[in-house]
């Protein structure tokens, strides 16, 4: 049936505000172009490149067969959460109570949600870094807030610091929220540059909201988490998860640990909204938690070696790149070609068939900028290199 533009426009009328507010990701925009393309070399999708190790995968399909098929309490299955539990204080010696101070959640994803939806009102503001993960922005906008962006760049090695941040608060900011490892940078940053960020939200007296979902992807470097800092724990909301340690991104599971209050709120708008997670998913996250460890190092070490392949090669054609040291991006500068960073990626995937995604994508500080993910064969890193060397030598402007 052919619509005309009148039933097109009062369809368009019925969509609220909020959600008009929010414009596709850019990312997934790139791949509908990528997707009509054939033989390309894909550094563009942020997700490993592994299968889940099979145990985890055993775990769910046993837990299928001895019938654990039904909806579970809201927060999650309580042996998840004292395993969990267990786990956090292991890592990073930080205590939560199993009862009141995890919820399970359906990725990060809608961690980050949940969060903002129990935290802001309209017009509250949430500081964050530029570049950054996409969906950080998207999640605040759709409660009505205000995403209010901190830049960064090579020099500071993408790094947000606190005099920076201090600079954006007013008297609406409600929460600052960071990602490190991050998203698409591959920064890290520093234990003192986090203890800075850890004072000042103490002295503003902000909750601070910790992604970090790419804890277990460093190399040669340790990671920090925030809410094992001093005095801060009762101020942070962990968001963590299992989709890129344990290559799990299908199984959607994440978790969020934070004050009680602040989890008890979260917990009310996941009960009406999602529930529960899905049931094998707790059961595979489980089987992560408990003998997931070596699966995951193996990974990360794989990665490690794509990794050190695709930051030489990328120098070495001209595109400078700063050392990536967590998640699996390198994110390279491509201001030697002059183009903008749509414009470099649409043309690289038209004549040399490798995709990238824009800097541009994940904010303004992004442009001047492509993420390349290396969460693909060191065969395919090498061919995707010699291609973006041949691009890059045409285009070269200085
Ligand atoms: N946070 C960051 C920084 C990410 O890069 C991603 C996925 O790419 C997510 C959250 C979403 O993770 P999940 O699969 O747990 O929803």
């Amino acid at each position: 049936m052919v619509m005309t533009v009148e039933q097109h426009r009062k369809l368009l009328s019925y969509i609220s505000q909020r959600a008009n507010r929010i414009s596709p990701s850019g990312i997934r925009k790139f791949f509908d172009l990528l997707a009509s393309t054939e033989g390309v070399i894909s550094l563009g999708v942020g997700e490993p490149d592994f299968t889940t190790p099979w145990h985890i995968s055993e775990a769910a399909i046993y837990s299928l067969g001895k019938g654990y098929t039904m909806y579970t309490s809201n927060s999650g299955m309580p042996e998840l959460r004292e395993e969990l539990a267990r786990y956090l204080e292991d890592s990073y010696g930080v205590k939560y109570d199993p009862n009141g101070e995890l919820l399970i959640t359906v990725g990060v994803s809608e961690g980050l949600d949940l969060v903002m939806r129990a935290i802001l009102d309209p017009g509250d503001e949430v500081i964050m870094p530029d570049p950054c993960y996409v969906a950080y922005e998207s999640c605040v906008l759709l409660t009505g807030g205000k995403p209010v962006k901190v830049p960064t760049n090579q020099e500071n090695n993408f790094e947000v610091s606190a005099a920076d941040i201090e600079a954006q608060i007013t008297d609406r900011t409600k929460a600052i929220l960071i990602g490190y490892p991050a998203n698409p940078t591959g920064a890290v940053t520093s234990r003192d540059k986090l203890s800075q960020i850890a004072e000042l939200a103490l002295r503003y007296q902000l909750p601070v909201i910790s992604d970090e979902i790419y804890a277990k992807l460093v190399y040669g470097v340790e990671h920090t988490c925030f809410a094992s800092l001093p005095k801060v724990k009762e101020s942070t909301i962990l968001l963590g998860g299992f989709s890129k340690a344990y290559a799990m991104t299908g199984w959607r599971i994440g978790y969020a640990a934070g004050p009680g209050e602040i989890i008890a709120a979260m917990t009310r708008i996941h009960q009406y909204t999602m529930m529960c997670v899905p049931t094998m998913s707790q059961m595979a996250a489980m089987e992560a938690l408990r003998s997931g460890e070596a699966s995951a190092l193996e990974m990360v070490e794989d990665y490690n070696r794509r990794r050190r392949v695709i930051v030489k090669g990328l120098n070495d054609i001209g595109l400078t790149c700063f050392e990536p040291r967590g998640a699996f991006y390198a994110f390279p500068s491509i201001k030697c070609t002059g183009m903008s960073s749509e414009e470099f990626a649409e043309k690289l995937l038209i004549e040399e068939k490798v995709a990238v995604v824009p800097g541009v994508a994940f904010g303004k500080s992004g442009e001047g900028y492509v993420r390349c993910c290396y969460a693909t064969s060191l065969t395919d890193i090498g061919e995707a290199l010699s291609r973006m060397k041949r691009f890059v030598d045409k285009h070269r402007v200085t």
